[in-house]
């Protein structure tokens, strides 16, 4: 970006906090002003939410930057502050996980029964080879033994690599090179779209090619016949069925691995994110508690996403079972066998906190106002969204056909990188606006930024940087510092900000608003324009569902906006009018040059739009690494209208 983003979108509509959720609230505006005080007493305070084993000598060691340790000298074990802490406040018979298959089996996990399942897993592990420090890839289903797999490493010390079970043999297989697993947890297959689908042939492919493997632990979960190897596969319900139920949790130093996790290939090759012990659980757990305002006691909680990726980690595993919560866990996909699905679970178990993606909702929002109608929704109170920035009418959309109007909806900003929720409203406090993330979270330093790293003032546009360490920030790229220091601290080294990566503006009131991948901001004739902005002015038009937008090389303007459009179900428009229709919403500067009415957009397995891919389609280039994208099949059918729009 040459200069700072254009602030092209107004948004005047406001919806302050629910009275009944602001009366009640777990987090009040007090946090806010008793972090700024004193940003390290407010961190140690939240550390003080968990159980140590022994407590830390220091809250901070910034000495070395970017390399931070938090809770220096702490030690706590992480599965025994998600289960065994519980069971010693007499919680034992409160669920944990209402697990739903996609076929519509059920299990019903109390906090005893995790805890024993943990310890079982936890004593298997150890007589399987592992040990503290050892890697352990865990390539499963959305099933329960996901959260067991990762809670039993956490007990032990063993640093999980979570793969979304989507990916391809080539995808695990260089994530676990790159970790050097030595155990590899997985099943025979699970449910997707109404048919089992197998994995334990992707890990055999996998494994193939991994030395460092030495044993594959298979849960079965479907009943499909698998290829055995004798010496290296292990039956899950042999090895953990009869196992002890007794395991003592050791603690462990509060910077000790946890978890790698590779992020979700949107931009560029994904990146092995390490994270550790005692900072990240401080505020995975405290995140969870302030923004969702979760009751251990009446709510139940649902977050719809993979374990595969951060949020699953962060909001199905470690936040919410450090808080004690019930949650729902649901394996299968929203259309599956009825494009009601999500509302009939909802409905079912009364869930009371949704936490889910604008891919989502935008979905939702195409396939109909009257598919959710005919669900019991009421039990709703609060509504989440995170991994893209969500369109203002995509917002809108959320809050009155799911949440009744009622509900706050927060709109969640972080990454990988950062472990937990960073920017968002607190649904106690906070007025929001359709489409904005408002601001930092108590405790967290973030600011909008310009191209040379001064922070830029309300009304203006730039970069997103973090400007103060935060308990759970990725420590580094795993076994590659080098990279760790150039993504995302030479960029503003000066300043000693972290650079996020995200454009983002702050609007006359100071609400921070999210524009997008800055590899994605288009120059058009002088002005650096959002992707975000022009995609949310489409989405905005009644019969658009939903938009992305590339900048595309052109002769007269440098780049030119070419938009590729999905419609809502039967909805009818002509391109001109949807051209028109920008043109009078951001200026004439954001007229696209092309717009392409398309059936599908490329997107990661986790639902992130590809713009990169688009771009390449637009220019007319062969297409970049499409490893992480869902469906290839997608592109094709693009580069031929491309082609035949000419
Ligand atoms: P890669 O870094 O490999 O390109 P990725 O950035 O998609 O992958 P994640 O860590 O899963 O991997 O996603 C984090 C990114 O998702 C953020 O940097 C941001 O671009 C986007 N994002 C997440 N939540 C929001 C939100 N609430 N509003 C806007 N953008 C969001
Ligand atoms: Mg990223």
């Amino acid at each position: 970006m040459s200069e700072t983003l254009e602030n092209l979108l107004h948004e005047s509509r406001r919806f302050p906090p629910p009275a009944e959720i602001a009366a009640h609230a777990n987090v009040t505006a007090e946090a806010y002003a008793q972090a700024d005080a004193d940003r390290l007493a407010f961190w140690e305070t939240q550390a003080k939410r968990l159980d140590w084993a022994r407590p830390w000598d220091e809250v901070l060691d910034w000495s070395n930057p970017p390399f931070a340790k938090w809770f220096v000298g702490g030690q706590l074990n992480i599965a025994y502050n998600c289960l065994d802490r519980h069971l010693a406040n007499g919680l034992g018979d409160r669920v944990a996980i209402h697990w739903e298959g996609e076929p519509g089996d059920t299990r019903t996990i109390t906090y005893a029964d995790l805890h024993a399942e943990v310890c079982r897993a936890a004593n298997a592990l150890t007589d399987l080879g592992v040990d503290a420090g050892d890697r352990v890839a865990i390539y499963l289903p959305m099933i329960p033994e996901a959260a067991v797999a990762m809670l039993a490493c956490a007990r032990i010390g063993a640093t999980h690599s979570v793969v979304f079970g989507g990916f391809s043999k080539d995808a695990l297989g260089g994530r676990i090179q790159d970790a050097s697993a030595k155990v590899v947890i997985t099943a025979d297959g699970g449910y997707r779209r109404g048919a089992p689908s197998a994995l334990k042939p992707t890990v055999d492919e996998s494994v193939a090619e991994c030395p460092t493997v030495e044993k594959v632990l298979v849960v079965r979960r479907t009943g499909q016949d698998v290829a055995w190897d004798d010496s290296r596969d292990v039956w899950w319900h042999d090895a953990v069925g009869n196992a002890s139920p007794e395991h003592e949790a050791q603690p462990f130093d509060a910077e000790h691995p946890l978890f790698i996790l590779y992020t979700s290939g949107t931009t560029a090759k994904p990146k092995g994110i390490l994270h550790t012990t005692g900072g990240y659980l401080t505020q995975a757990s405290y995140t969870h508690h302030a923004v969702f305002d979760l009751k251990p006691e009446t709510d139940v909680y649902w977050c719809t996403a993979d374990i595969g990726w951060v949020t699953g980690h962060s909001y199905i595993v470690y936040g919410p079972l450090s808080n004690g919560a019930t949650q729902v866990m649901y394996e299968g996909t929203p259309d599956t066998p009825h494009r009601g699905r999500f509302w009939e679970i909802v409905e079912k178990y009364r869930v009371t906190i949704l936490y889910t993606a604008p891919t989502a909702i935008r979905t939702f929002a195409k396939w109909g106002d009257d598919i959710p109608a005919q669900f019991d929704l009421s039990s709703l109170r609060i509504l989440g969204s995170v991994g893209e920035p969500i369109n203002p009418e995509a917002w809108m959309w959320y809050r009155e056909h799911i949440g009744g109007n009622r509900c706050p909806v927060v709109d969640t900003w972080w990454q990988t990188e950062t472990g937990a929720i960073m920017i968002s409203p607190l649904p106690g406090v906070t007025d929001c606006k359709p489409g904005s993330a408002m601001g930092p979270l108590p405790g967290i330093k973030a600011e909008v930024v310009a191209d040379d790293g001064s922070i830029v003032g309300n009304g203006g546009g730039g970069y997103l940087a973090l400007t103060g360490p935060w308990p759970s920030m990725l420590r580094t790229i795993w076994g590659d510092d080098k990279r760790f220091l150039e993504t995302y601290w030479s960029r503003f080294a000066e300043q000693g900000f972290y650079f996020a990566g995200d454009g983002a503006k702050r609007d006359e009131d100071g609400a921070i608003w999210l524009l997008g991948r800055v590899d994605d901001v288009m120059l058009v004739s002088g002005h650096n324009i959002s992707t975000t902005e022009v995609e949310s002015a489409l989405v905005a038009h009644p019969a658009v569902a939903e938009a992305a937008v590339v900048g595309a090389t052109d002769p007269t303007t440098g780049q030119a906006i070419v938009a590729f459009v999905i419609l809502k179900g039967g909805a009818e428009v002509g391109v001109a009018e949807l051209r028109e229709h920008v043109s009078k919403t951001l200026g004439p500067i954001c007229k696209p040059r092309q717009i392409m009415l398309v059936t599908e957009l490329p997107k990661t397995r986790s639902g992130k739009i590809m713009r990169r891919l688009l771009r390449d389609v637009a220019e007319n280039r062969s297409l970049g690494d499409v490893t992480t994208l869902q469906d290839s099949a997608v592109m094709n059918l693009i580069s031929a209208g491309m082609q035949s729009s000419k």
